[in-house]
């Protein structure tokens, strides 16, 4: 008796369960007590009763695929979308800032820096620190530097590619101010694979820059620039601990404005599609405006 109405209530389940998915399951108290839920596809004997042979080994087999199928459909569902993915993930910016000496990078960077989160790169600063530091780098550069002319390609290049390999820039995207000044130097970059977003050119005249380097003055515990003539500190002890740049002298600005001039243009040139010139001798604010509405539009952030 208890045979026949099992085999009525497991031929009924087995046609329910063919022809609507998702398997119906059992449940049953395992040997260890506790309540456990069989899918009926998984378990052939059905209280002593061996499905394969009940519905044939084909049969079953079908509805064992179909379970599959609606078990990895499901499994897809619920993975968060691909497009989604892409869409929320911020592609690191790259910027390129070039311009003469004094054309006004510095105070534009750090408007860059704080608005874009990019790491500011600047050859000129990385170099005098080497140069400080005594190292190896500092060493070879203090003469070209001292004298007002760019430093070799090969002392530069390689200090650019490993800083621009580390983690941050490559995370937070990177600003590179003064650097490439050669074509040789944008050459490199290309050849490492290492593209720009957009390239920004200060354009300043040379009478200009000429003036302004030349009253250019440093706060070495802020690091704050001045102008003694167009932005002098008020704190009479600021202005006591001031000091000069040693190539900020009108001797050596003129070699640095014929080193600026002999490359800016094949510089430029490497960058004709990602360039935008912004006049760099309007007042800072007004600049800063210009050049984050060509980050806006080289950009597109
Ligand atoms: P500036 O742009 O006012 O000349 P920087 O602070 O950018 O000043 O650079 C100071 C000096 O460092 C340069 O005169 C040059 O000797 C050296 N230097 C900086 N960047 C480069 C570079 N990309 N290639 C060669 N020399 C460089």
């Amino acid at each position: 008796m208890v045979k026949i109405s099992s085999l009525v209530s497991l031929l009924v389940t087995v046609v329910s369960c063919h022809a609507f998915l998702p398997f119906p399951s059992r449940t049953f108290t395992n040997n260890r007590g506790s309540r456990q839920t069989v899918s009926m596809a998984e378990d052939t004997n059905f209280e002593g009763i061996d499905l394969a042979r009940l519905l044939g080994s084909k049969r079953l087999s079908n509805i064992k695929r179909k379970l599959r199928r609606q078990q990895a459909l499901e499994a897809v569902a619920s993975e968060p979308e691909p497009a989604a993915q892409t869409a929320s993930k911020k592609e690191p910016l790259g910027i390129i800032i070039a311009g003469a000496p004094a054309s006004g990078k510095g105070t534009q960077c750090e408007m860059i820096v704080n608005n874009y989160d990019v790491v500011h790169l600047s050859t000129g600063d990385m170099l005098r620190a080497a140069v400080a530091a005594k190292t190896e780098v500092g060493l070879a550069a203090k003469e070209y530097m001292d004298s007002g002319k760019l430093v070799p390609d090969d002392v530069i290049i390689g200090i650019v590619k490993d800083r621009l390999a580390e983690s941050d820039c490559k995370e937070n995207g990177w600003l590179l101010d003064g650097f490439p000044r050669t074509p040789a130097q944008a050459d490199a970059l290309a050849s490492a694979g290492i593209s720009a977003d957009c390239f920004l050119f200060l354009n300043v005249p040379d009478e200009v820059l000429v003036e302004r380097v030349v009253g250019r003055r440093t706060d070495p515990e802020t690091g704050k620039i001045y102008h003694m003539t167009f932005s002098p500190p008020d704190d009479e002890e600021v202005i006591a601990r001031l000091v000069q740049r040693s190539d900020d002298t009108e001797e050596k600005v003129k070699v640095r404005l014929e080193q600026f001039h002999a490359n800016v243009a094949a510089v430029k040139g490497s960058y004709e599609s990602i360039g935008i010139d912004i006049d760099g001798t309007k007042k800072p604010a007004d600049v800063a405006e210009a050049v984050s509405a060509a980050i806006k539009e080289k950009c597109g952030v």
